[in-house]
């Protein structure tokens, strides 16, 4: 049972608000918003005052697009696949194009509409991952009109290294996304995800775009921003037993126990997105009792060592916390030897999702309802 506390979600997103001042606050929801559920998780933050939803794909934004109020928007970070565009104008979508062909491409579709059609353009700062590099900006530059009838509402960029406060990209992509904008139309500017957001004002510019920050996890080791945990994972036992020491435990036997020990199986695997890498690491976690995992984890459970709680207080149906008060996102990561990315994403769509908590209180609404506050005269 994985369960996903609004509140603490809308209380996430109002500190991320805060730190980014009077620049509206978007929210990255890409991956079923990383594993949590892209359509609850919008609506209660557009109910909070966001209004700007990032997803990765056409499809993740056609499956959220009938959630959200007309006029908030939706922009599809990877780009549109050829041959996607006739689908992404009919619904409003605005694409992130990241290449000159992405960029020709929404051209060609709002001339055969005779419309102009909103457009991010994201430009490569440093991270060599999508959007145009230098050159490219350079060609758009010198023929502006690949861009005709592509309303620019954004340029932006993404970071690299923003979970390392004192990485050195960060600055030198600072100043190249500076460099690169002069040479573009004249539009709002987006830069920061969660890390980014926490590295100052200097990064903000006109819209903030974290994602991992909202769903409780620290997006760098420095975990001081008070951010309230938003999802809990418990799973039930489904057997118990009494094994002799030296009885081997699970496939390939990796565990012998040492001693007579109480071992309880729980219905969770890696096909649920605990991972085999937890094999013979961590913990579930019993009225505070930490009980260790032992042998590999299976598909579809894993066992525990019980012995240090009473056997009458556990058997068949026993929830088992494996997040939550006593053990953290980051923590199964540290254990899993990943990131809480990777955990929080691999957290399938196999369990049961149950939403608890307020979903508008904590908030307010966004300083910017509709249209970004600076633009590039501002700044
Ligand atoms: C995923 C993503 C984000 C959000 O990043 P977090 O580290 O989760 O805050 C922002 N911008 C882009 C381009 C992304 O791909």
């Amino acid at each position: 049972m994985l369960r996903i506390d609004l509140s603490a979600l809308v209380a996430n997103y109002a500190f991320l608000q805060r730190s980014l001042g009077a620049v509206p606050c978007a929210a990255v929801v890409k991956a079923e918003a990383y594993g949590l559920g892209a359509v609850p998780v919008a609506r209660a933050l557009e109910q909070a005052g966001c209004r700007h939803f990032f997803v990765a794909h056409l499809c993740e934004a056609l499956a959220l697009r009938p959630a959200l109020d007309r006029r908030s928007t939706i922009f599809i970070l990877n780009g549109l696949p050829p041959g996607g565009e006739g689908e992404a104008a009919a619904s409003g979508l605005v694409p992130v194009l990241n290449s000159l062909e992405q960029v020709q491409a929404w051209s060609a579709e709002a001339r055969r509409r005779e419309v102009s059609l909103p457009g991010v353009l994201q430009v490569d700062s440093g991270m060599s991952r999508l959007g145009l590099s230098a050159a490219e900006v350079g060609r758009l530059e010198a023929a502006p009109d690949l861009l005709a009838g592509i309303e620019v509402k954004l340029v932006m960029s993404h970071l690299a290294c923003a979970d390392e406060p004192g990485h050195p990209a960060n600055a030198s992509q600072l100043q190249a996304f500076e460099t690169l904008r002069r040479h573009l139309p004249p539009a709002p500017a987006s830069f920061a995800n969660s890390a980014g957001i926490l590295l100052g004002p200097d990064y903000h510019f006109d819209l903030g775009r974290p994602g991992i920050a909202l769903y409780g996890v620290h997006p760098g080791i420095d975990r001081s921003a008070p951010l309230q945990p938003v999802v809990r994972l418990e799973a039930s036992v489904i057997q118990t037993r009494l094994v002799e020491g030296g009885t081997g435990v699970g496939y390939g036997h990796v565990f012998t126990a040492t001693r007579p020990m109480r071992l309880a199986t729980l219905a969770i695997g890696y096909a649920d997105g605990w991972l085999r890498s937890l094999s013979g690491r961590g913990y579930g976690f019993l009225d505070g009792t930490a009980l260790p995992i032992v042998g590999r984890v299976s598909m579809d459970s894993l066992t525990l060592d019980v012995s240090a709680v009473p056997a009458e207080r556990i058997g068949y149906g026993t929830p088992i916390e494996l997040i939550g008060p006593h053990q953290t996102v980051d923590d199964v990561a540290g254990q899993a030897g990943t990131i809480g990315y990777e955990i929080l994403t691999s957290l399938g769509q196999r369990y049961a999702r149950d939403y608890v908590g307020e979903a508008g209180s904590a908030a307010g609404s966004s300083p910017v309802p509709e249209e970004f506050e600076r633009t590039e005269r501002d700044r």
